[in-house]
C-alpha cells in the first residue's frame, strides 16, 4: 500500500474514533429527550387526574349539602308531626316525611359511593405523584450522565479533530472530498478492504458491501497507489500485500 492510501486509512481511523464519540453522545442525548417526553406525558396525565378529582370533590360537596338540608327538613317535618291537629294533616306530613326520608337515603347511598370513588382517585393520584418524583430524578440522572460524558469527551474530541485536520492536509483535494462524502454516508467507514475469498483462486470481495470485485480492480489497488472505488458501494478500496 502506498502513502496515499495509507494516509486515507489513517484519516479513517481518526474519523471512526470521532464518529464513535459522537454516537455515544447522541445516544445519551436521545435518552435525555425521551425521558423529558415521558415526564411531559406524565405531567399531562397528572393534570387531567387533578381536574377529575376537583370535579368529583365538587359533586361530593354538593351531595353533602343536599343531604344536610334534607336532614334538617326531616327534623322540621317530625316536629310538625307532633303538632298537627287533624288526621288528614297528619297523613300529609307523614307522607312528605317518608318521601323526604327515601330521597335522603338515596342521596346518602350515592354519596357513599362517591366517597369511595374519591378515595380511590386520591390514592391513585398519590401513587402517580410518587412515580413523577422518580421520573424527575431519572431525568436529572440521564442529564448528569450526558453532561459528564460531554466533559469527559471534550478533550479527546478536540485532540482528534486536531489530528484529523493534520491528517487531511496530507491528502489531495479530490480524494478528501470523496472521503468526506463517503464518511458522511457510511458513518466514517469511507474505506473498505478487499478480501480474497479463496486462498488459491483470484476471487475478491469488498468487505464494505460483500459484493465481488474483479481481479483487475484488486490488482490495480494493490499495485498503484490510486483511489479505486467499489462499483457497488462506492467506498475507497484498499488491499493488504500478500492477501
Ligand atoms: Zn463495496
Amino acid at each position: 500500500m502506498g502513502p496515499k492510501l495509507q494516509g486515507l486509512l489513517e484519516l479513517q481511523d481518526i474519523e471512526l474514533q470521532i464518529v464513535d464519540i459522537r454516537r455515544q453522545l447522541a445516544r445519551r442525548e436521545r435518552a435525555v429527550k425521551a425521558q423529558g417526553k415521558k415526564l411531559d406525558d406524565l405531567h399531562r396525565a397528572l393534570e387531567s387526574q387533578r381536574g377529575e378529582l376537583q370535579r368529583a370533590q365538587i359533586q361530593m360537596d354538593e351531595a353533602d349539602l343536599d343531604l344536610k338540608s334534607r336532614t334538617s327538613h326531616i327534623g322540621r317535618l317530625r316536629e310538625r308531626l307532633n303538632s298537627v291537629r287533624t288526621n288528614k294533616e297528619y297523613a300529609a306530613v307523614l307522607s312528605e316525611l317518608n318521601n323526604e326520608k327515601a330521597d335522603a337515603s338515596k342521596i346518602e347511598t350515592r354519596a357513599l359511593e362517591m366517597m369511595a370513588a374519591l378515595d380511590q382517585q386520591k390514592s391513585s393520584l398519590a401513587e402517580q405523584r410518587q412515580t413523577e418524583e422518580k421520573e424527575v430524578q431519572r431525568l436529572a440522572d440521564v442529564q448528569a450522565q450526558l453532561d459528564q460524558a460531554k466533559q469527559a469527551f471534550a478533550e479527546k474530541l478536540a485532540a482528534l479533530q486536531k489530528q484529523r485536520k493534520l491528517a487531511a492536509e496530507e491528502i489531495d483535494q479530490s480524494a478528501l472530498v470523496l472521503f468526506d462524502r463517503l464518511s458522511e454516508r457510511y458513518d466514517g467507514e469511507a474505506l473498505a478492504q478487499i478480501e480474497r475469498t479463496h486462498p488459491r483462486r483470484d476471487e475478491f470481495v469488498c468487505n464494505g458491501c460483500f459484493m465481488s470485485l474483479s481481479a483487475e480492480v484488486a490488482n490495480a489497488c494493490l499495485t498503484h497507489d490510486e483511489v479505486v472505488t467499489c462499483n457497488n458501494c462506492g467506498r475507497i478500496l484498499w488491499m493488504e500485500k500478500g492477501s
